[in-house]
């Protein structure tokens, strides 16, 4: 068994796993070889060798991409099978993602270069680089023959349409920056329970059923409760304050008890309520007009009350406000454990504007240190909005060379388009 560990930036898309030679040749595999990984999906990949610092620690190295397609999650211990791989004479993908696709990036024969000789299986998310450096995930929707095949120059490709309201919101723990401290203790507290329940029974340690994230909006709540979700393959789901209080009588607990039911038929499972301060004020702020969040908020107990303490459904909250919050909610097994969330600090900073700079293509000027910098105050959502802001200044640099009746950009433009410094300081500016 070998225990996973984060892959390589540069490795992610390519279908990589790396490991120590010393351990390849222990389980008679070879460098190159194309295995298969297994937790609750099973997938192909290729084996390299390790760097030879990450050598000698019985280790897997594996990106977030992969590890999804696998059904792993980091510090993991998982297998390593050998595998026979038939070359795909037919296979079908769907791109995963709402930016503007266009014709020629979606191009069976173009993609299909991109993807020779990458192993798959059905199902399987795979990112290509397209036009303009921009990162698009992809799924694997049938392959013929089925089971691990590999994709060659004479598969055929079938390019789906993406479908409506796809999402690539498979947000990950490198999605979040800044945060490695409440990213540690959100992992002990939820991921530990929701992964191995019975560890938790057998030291008669009651797992959390509700942690309450708190900090200023935009820092990261909701992407934090996502990226657990998604790590432990938890079913998601998400409401607001606002959105259950909005309901007409007795429609707010009625939802409730509906969103309490899902997340049980399909434990484990994470329930996030943004916004919760929405439902749940303190009773005494609770004149006679808020009827409606007195019932919710005992609707709400009374659901925590009686899910099952085996970990096996977290509910997180968040709020800006904690100290207006119901103290009911705070008491020992409902929303008992805690985590602020700051305002994020230069390295922060730094680290978010790297995740959000990650798909663009930047100019060599581009110094985020010095970005960070300057940013002081800014949130999360903040820096995101930055980029994108550049990424629009960047596009407005050759906007005289965009044809407006024809509403594309030039394809040429798009591969040699880039990011720089200027646009940074424009952006900053607005
Ligand atoms: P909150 O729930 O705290 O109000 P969100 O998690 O919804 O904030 O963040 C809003 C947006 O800002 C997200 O889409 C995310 O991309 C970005 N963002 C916020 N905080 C971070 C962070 N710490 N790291 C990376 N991205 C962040």
């Amino acid at each position: 068994m070998l225990k996973v560990k984060d892959g390589k930036k540069k490795d992610i898309g390519r279908g990589l796993v790396r490991m120590d030679p010393v351990d390849m040749d222990r389980l008679g595999l070879s460098d190159g070889e194309i295995v298969e990984i297994k937790g609750s999906r099973r997938t192909p990949v290729r084996l390299l060798a390790a760097d030879h610092d990450d050598c000698g620690q019985g280790a897997l190295f594996l990106d977030g991409l992969t590890r999804g397609n696998a059904g792993v999650a980091l510090d993991d211990r998982i297998s390593v099978h050998k595998v026979v791989v038939d070359f795909a004479f037919e296979i079908a993908i769907r791109p995963l993602t709402t930016m503007h696709l266009l014709e020629k990036d979606l191009d069976p024969s173009g993609l299909k270069e991109k993807l020779s000789g990458l192993p798959v299986i059905n199902g399987d998310r795979i990112r290509l680089v397209l036009g303009g450096g921009r990162d698009c995930d992809f799924q694997v929707t049938s392959t013929k023959p089925g089971g691990s095949v590999m994709i060659s120059p004479a598969s055929e490709l079938i390019v789906e349409k993406p479908s409506a309201g796809a999402k690539s919101d498979k947000a990950t723990y490198k999605d979040v920056g800044g945060l490695s401290n409440q990213l540690q203790r959100i992992r002990e507290m939820i991921e530990l329970p929701l992964r191995f329940p019975q560890a938790f029974l057998r030291l008669g340690v009651e797992p959390p059923k509700g942690v309450l994230l708190y900090g200023p909006p935009g820092t990261g709540k909701t992407v934090i409760a996502k990226a657990v979700a998604n790590e432990t393959d938890a079913w998601f789901t998400h409401i607001s304050g606002p959105e259950i209080i909005g309901k007409y009588y007795g429609e707010s607990e009625q939802r409730l008890r509906e969103v309490f039911e899902e997340a049980q038929a399909h434990a484990p499972s994470i329930i996030f309520i943004d916004e919760i301060d929405a439902i749940a004020p303190k009773r005494e702020e609770m004149g006679g007009e808020k009827q409606v969040e007195r019932r919710v908020v005992a609707q709400l107990l009374a659901l925590m009350d009686g899910l099952q303490a085996r970990g096996q459904i977290v509910v997180i909250a968040a709020t800006n406000l904690p100290n207006t919050l119901d103290p009911a909610l705070r008491r020992p097994g409902r929303f008992d454990r805690e985590i602020a969330v700051p305002i994020p600090d230069r390295r922060g900073r730094e680290e978010i504007l790297q995740i959000h700079t990650r798909g663009m293509p930047l100019a060599r000027d581009v110094d985020l240190i010095r970005i960070a910098e300057v940013t002081h105050g800014f949130v999360g959502a903040d820096l995101e909005a930055l980029a994108k802001e550049a990424a629009m200044a960047a596009l407005r640099g050759i906007m005289p060379s965009i044809d407006f009746e024809d509403f594309q950009v030039p394809y040429d433009h798009l591969r040699t388009m880039e990011i720089d410094m200027k646009n940074f300081t424009a952006a900053l500016r607005e």
